[in-house]
């Protein structure tokens, strides 16, 4: 077995890529094992599988690879959410055109084929990244097979009377030309001017209003004004005259007006913003529009322009004519498009609906287990303030298209069947005509919001539509970011819910975000973003996949830093060495052995590396992977590593039976703890520890036990697997002591170095008397300590017999000099010169007298030294004995 000298990720990481069998990963469905589906994200196609997804995939790779080495039949499918607006406005900066100027489905192959490049790029980084993925089960949302059940899942929506179609105040992006959801809607504050306007009034008076959309003045339907505000109260039900407009309005009260706002009178337009949408419903107002789809004004003040020239203009007017009272700068919160960062517009327009049923939505999420519980509070303060059904038709082209026609003789709506699905309506007609004998048509040109197609993932990964997917039904987990709870996780409950009468899954993990090294979130304009690519190229992808685990628990931010990936590569080259170093010893197709009392240092290992499975199996568990990668670091560097490797060397070069078994076990269990974590390294390590073998990603998971003379085998359970019994010749009282003698053996050992490196002593010098005071037989665990520490050594029972005695007095010049001045000096050279058993005889009794002089205990510096065995000692203490070593 010749194993080479250095740890070459880049060759390991290319050999088994090509080496790995991809069938490894995949999915049987046919109920032998239990099933474990995971509902993956499907990531929005950029082209740039970016650190932030690869911490979340990172996540979800552990996850399924621990859980295939627990037995479970592991569904990891990968799809991609490919339609939306980014791909559309790629097309069209990349082409220079908009998408009305070339035919629909020019434009959409357009989309298509770009989004096919970008997969591929991000599709080679996850490979590299060693991702456990079934591609068997890729789903690509643009394409039929999937979007089919995007239409059949709308269908059946609008019959079960859960979509609609009217006109109704949306969200709408003049930019994007299209109606967009609330989820898509991202408020921030921006510095803006109140205006403060007078409206006349036709008798009482006039009232003055302060809005900061004075260009929204041909849309004012009314003024509202506070009923408790005794300035206005009297002006309620009173009629004004809007500014410029001229236009006769009521005055309305409502509680909802603050009066500390402006003058305490605001005017309502149809739509400034939310407010006035609930104020329009509330109070049953007509609806005026003055800004088209496209973002321009239809009114015919100011027809054609657009809002910000035409809120220029009307400032101006209402300058010229003195109607602006005073302005003033104030901060306000604005509605901006996600996707594109354009204020939002609130049009009223006809779309299509899914109704939202909050009740039913936050019941369902409390069925769910969020990791951390945070997410679930985050979605239920978002569904609580939900005001509207969902928007889901979007005037766009790249997209599932909505399965309707509308009839041209009598208007009704024709949604088309199940069975005719998957369809585009503008290109095919419907397979009947109308009820009204009419067969003409007018196809429906919107399409739907892309959180349509990704909100049924989890169905899809059960394998609905077949009615087969109820067995599989919830899913068993969903992976996601925390920026993405309002939308992805939301829309999920809503449509598993309306589909499936069901939860989505039984537990949601979500992952936080990767900061930069200035430890600001990833961002283009901050300059802090880095490529996996070249991370993978520097460390290598295990690195990566450790810094990912071990980065912080999961759903906290996790930092980009390279002292961590660092650490993880000195890591892999430390279990590399102490392989390397093993292997020339172990031999092949050892014969199982049965361990005695003779053996405490195998003992103590076995007891600890049962400790360490178990550990490490109850933090993957708790998905808690941070902690299950420290636990395993920390047991090859310290246990394993540092400890027993320097114990057992002299018996490894004689190829010591016991050892060679001991280690052949501790290693093959700690690379296949390790296999979630470094793929690559494990797959290298267990391909030289069991040559021949099949890869260590097939196995079941490390389930060790030892079993005393005097315990019984347990009967095998169905749940409890393959457990690997290690046999001691012992009873489980002796089992016990010789892991306490192991114990000491590390202690004694660890403290010895300890002090060698402390003296400057070299680790390899021999060292003579050296006594143990320990309360056991160390004859068995005498030859490691020997051996490791290079010492003779006599262990005794009991308490050693420490004394101490005087080995220096020095004269204290300190207090010396100012009782005797000048003749301190002197006086020091007389103490110098006294025998030290002289002065240390009379200095228990509080003064010493030398040549008649007398002297107090302060005068003199005296050092004591521990003495046993008849000589000075060093003394060692350690958690049950003590160590001396004779000075020298
Ligand atoms: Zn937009
Ligand atoms: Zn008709």
């Amino acid at each position: 077995m010749a194993i080479p000298k250095n740890f070459d990720y880049q060759y390991i990481e290319s050999k088994w890529l090509t080496a790995w069998n991809p069938d490894m990963y995949r999915f049987r469905g046919d109920g032998i094992k239990e099933r474990f589906i995971i509902d993956t994200p499907p990531p929005y196609p950029t082209g740039n599988f970016h650190l932030g997804n690869a911490l979340n995939w990172c996540y979800i790779d552990f996850i399924a690879r621990y859980k295939r080495m627990k037995g479970f039949d592991v569904k990891f499918p990968q799809g991609w959410d490919c339609h939306g607006l980014p791909t559309e406005v790629k097309v069209e900066t990349t082409f220079n055109i908009t998408k009305n100027q070339i035919p629909r489905t020019e434009f959409r192959g357009l989309c298509e084929s770009l989004t096919r490049e970008n997969i591929a790029l991000m599709k080679g980084t996850m490979q590299r990244l060693a991702f456990s993925i079934d591609w068997s089960q890729e789903f690509v949302t643009m394409e039929k097979a999937y979007y089919v059940k995007t239409q059949k899942s709308f269908v059946q929506m609008y019959h079960n009377d859960l979509i609609y179609r009217s006109e109704h105040p949306v969200n709408w992006c003049p930019r994007c030309e299209t109606a967009i959801a609330f989820a898509e809607v991202n408020y921030d504050s921006r510095s803006t001017i109140l205006y403060y306007l007078i409206f006349e009034g036709s008798d009482l008076g006039s009232v003055e209003i302060a809005t900061t959309r004075p260009e929204l003045l041909g849309a004012c339907v009314a003024v509202a004004v506070n009923p408790s505000d005794e300035r206005y109260v009297n002006l309620i039900g009173r009629k004004v005259r809007t500014p410029l407009y001229n236009e006769e309005v009521d005055v309305i009260g409502d509680e909802a007006v603050d009066p500390t706002f402006g003058t305490g009178a605001v005017m309502i337009c149809t739509f400034g913003d939310k407010q006035d949408v609930r104020w329009w419903k509330k109070h049953n107002l007509p609806l005026k529009k003055v800004i088209g789809k496209d973002g321009r004004v239809i009114d015919k003040r100011y027809y054609g322009v657009t809002i910000g020239e035409a809120k220029g203009r009307v400032i101006g007017d209402l300058l010229d004519d003195k109607l602006v009272q005073k302005q003033e700068r104030i901060e306000q919160s604005v509605g901006f498009h996600d996707r594109c960062k354009t204020p939002i517009e609130i049009l009223s327009e006809s779309q299509w609906f899914v109704k939202i049923n909050k009740d039913a939505i936050l019941a369902r999420a409390a069925e769910v287990e969020w990791i951390p519980s945070f997410a679930f509070h985050r979605l239920k303060n978002w569904t609580e303030s939900v005001e509207w059904d969902w928007c889901i038709s979007r005037q766009r082209v790249f997209a599932t298209p909505i399965p309707v026609w509308y009839c041209d003789g009598c208007g009704q709506v024709m949604v088309a069947e199940e069975r005719w699905l998957p369809l585009d309506p503008t290109e095919e007609a419907p397979r009947r005509p109308c009820e009204c004998g009419s067969s003409s048509f007018t196809p429906e040109y919107d399409v739907l919001d892309t959180w349509m197609d990704s909100s049924i993932s989890a169905l899809n990964a059960a394998g609905w539509p077949d009615a087969k997917y109820k067995r599989q039904f919830p899913t068993q987990l969903r992976p996601q970011g925390h920026d993405i709870i309002r939308t992805w996780a939301f829309y999920s409950i809503l449509r598993s819910d309306a589909l499936a009468g069901s939860k989505p899954w039984e537990r949601v993990i979500v992952n936080g975000m990767v900061l930069g090294e200035d430890n600001q979130k990833m961002s283009k304009s901050l300059g802090n973003i880095i490529a996996p690519e070249s991370v993978i190229e520097r460390y290598g992808t295990d690195a990566v996949r450790q810094w990912a685990a071990i980065g912080g628990s999961v759903g906290s931010d996790v930092p980009y830093n390279t002292k961590d990936l660092t650490a993880s590569s000195r890591f892999l080259t430390k279990l590399w060495n102490v392989f390397r170093f093993a292997t020339l010893h172990l031999t092949e197709g050892e014969q199982p052995v049965t361990y005695g009392l003779q053996n405490p240092s195998e003992i103590w290992l076995i007891y600890n590396l049962i400790d360490l499975v178990e550990s490490v199996t109850a933090s993957m568990d708790r998905f808690a992977f941070d902690e299950a990668l420290k636990e395993i670091r920390s047991f090859v560097w310290n246990t394993l590593a540092d400890h027993y490797v320097e114990a057992v060397k002299g018996r490894l070069y004689e190829r010591d039976v016991y050892c060679v078994a001991a280690l052949h076990l501790a290693l093959d269990t700690i690379v296949k703890l390790l296999a979630p974590f470094c793929p690559f390294f494990s797959e290298e390590l267990f391909s030289h520890i069991n040559p021949g073998a099949e890869s260590v990603h097939l196995h079941p998971w490390p389930a060790l036990s030892l079993r005393p003379q005097d315990v019984a085998v347990p009967e095998p359970t169905a749940t409890s697997g393959v457990v690997q019994q290690i046999t001691v010749a012992a009873s489980q009282a002796e089992a016990q002591e010789a892991r306490r003698i192991g114990e000491l053996v590390k202690e004694i050992i660890a403290s010895v170095r300890r002090y060698k490196s402390e003296q400057r002593i070299a680790l390899n010098a021999r060292v003579e008397g050296v006594f143990v005071y320990v309360n056991c037989d160390m004859s068995y665990g005498a030859p490691d300590i020997s051996n490791a520490l290079n010492a003779d050594i006599e262990y005794k029972r009991g308490r050693p017999d420490i004394q101490e005695r005087v080995t220096e007095i020095r004269p204290n010049l300190g207090s010396l000099g100012p009782r005797f001045k000048s003749d301190a000096k002197r006086i020091g050279e007389l103490i110098k010169s006294t025998p030290i058993k002289e002065i240390a005889n009379q200095i228990g009794e509080g003064s010493v007298t030398i040549y008649g002089h007398v002297f107090a205990q302060t005068d003199f510096i005296v050092k004591k030294e521990p003495f046993a065995e008849g000589a000075a000692v060093d003394v060692i203490e350690l958690s049950e004995g003590t160590v001396l070593v004779k000075r020298t």
